[in-house]
């Protein structure tokens, strides 16, 4: 009998390893001109690494293959090319492009990835904007239904010389649920990974919530609100991220509006809360787009998403599911 008990102890010593103690880990990069954070309960450092140089390097393979700024991407391909022939591409550049083209159905063309038309016009760090004559030149060329998907034969058409594609609006989103993914595979539970403004939350932060700070589109590094969330995706869109003040004092954006070519007006941040990132940073740039009244009807009507505007005049508008219930 204290043999039999001898030898389980030994047995168990090694099938259950030495149980590490579980800590938070952090690790930061730099990818698509913005900060990335991942954040991660893991009682392993070898393997919270791993993970991390697995989610950056996403980062830097969507980049590669979806900026628009890199000439060897395959959607600066798909630029140089759909307006003469159907561009073959992989299923992943499909699907976001479907995907986009999706939202644009939805938000009644606010979203539109083909604004990069006359978007490529705007230079926010030469403080450069088109002139009026060049936008209505541009103008045609702004529709996402000049996009010809054809998902048999994997290919993307332009039916408009002068298209251009740009993914900038939902890429980021994109590649955090890739990151989340690979978190998930490893068997993470709690975990945060942001691309600048767009985040996702893996569960909680053991046991409370993650309290997530919106910024104040006016003073920098301050919250205009702060949340407690968890298990969801948070996206916020601002005029403050790339802009610069015109010779008029306009502030000049980069959040384009499809019908008229310049920045969008009425509104200073955007912040969507739902159940993924690639819903959030869609609809985010969207809801920037569709301005305060329209952007809160389309969230109203979509099942688990939550939004938060700022509007031009500071005043802050909740959708119904983050007011506090009255009695
Ligand atoms: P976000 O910070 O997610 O709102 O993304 C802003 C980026 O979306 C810009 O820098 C552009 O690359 C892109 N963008 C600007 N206007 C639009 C638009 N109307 N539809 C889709 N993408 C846009
Ligand atoms: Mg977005």
């Amino acid at each position: 009998m204290f043999h039999i008990i001898v030898n389980l102890a030994l047995i168990l010593t090694f099938i259950i390893p030495m149980s590490a103690k579980a800590e938070w880990f952090f690790f930061s990069d730099t990818a698509m001109t913005t900060a990335i954070e991942l954040e991660m309960w893991s009682d392993d450092a070898a393997v919270a690494k791993l993970i991390s140089t697995k989610v950056f390097a996403e980062f830097k393979r969507i980049d590669q293959s979806m900026s628009r700024y890199q000439s060897t991407s395959e959607l600066s391909k798909v630029n140089r090319m759909a307006a003469l022939e159907p561009v073959r591409v992989s299923g992943e550049l499909l699907r976001l492009i479907q995907r986009s083209t999706e939202l644009s159905t939805l938000s009644s063309g606010a979203f539109d990835i083909t604004f990069a038309s006359l978007g490529y016009l705007y230079d926010f760090r030469a403080a450069k904007q088109p002139s009026q004559k060049w936008i209505r030149k541009q103008l045609p060329s702004v529709n996402y239904q000049n996009i010809i998907v054809d998902e048999k034969a994997k290919t993307i058409a332009f039916k408009q010389e002068g298209t251009l594609l740009d993914l900038g609006g939902i890429a980021k989103g994109y590649t955090v649920d890739l990151g989340v993914a690979i978190l998930k595979d490893y068997g993470i539970s709690h975990a945060r990974l942001s691309a600048g403004g767009d985040m996702r939350m893996l569960g909680d932060k053991k046991g409370k919530p993650w309290m997530i700070g919106i910024k104040d589109p006016r003073k920098e590094a301050q919250h205009a609100v702060v949340l407690p969330l968890s298990s969801v995706a948070i996206s916020t869109s601002g005029d403050y991220e790339r802009f610069f003040i015109d010779e008029v004092g306009e502030r000049v954006h980069h959040i384009i509006s499809p019908k008229t070519g310049r920045p969008a007006k009425g509104i200073q941040s955007v912040s969507v809360i739902g159940p993924n990132a690639i819903t959030t940073d869609g609809l985010s740039t969207a809801i920037f787009v569709l301005g305060v009244e329209q952007g809160l009807s389309l969230i109203e009507s979509l099942p688990d998403v939550d939004v938060i505007i700022i509007d031009a005049e500071r005043q802050m508008h909740f959708s119904k599911g983050l007011m506090m219930p009255v009695n």
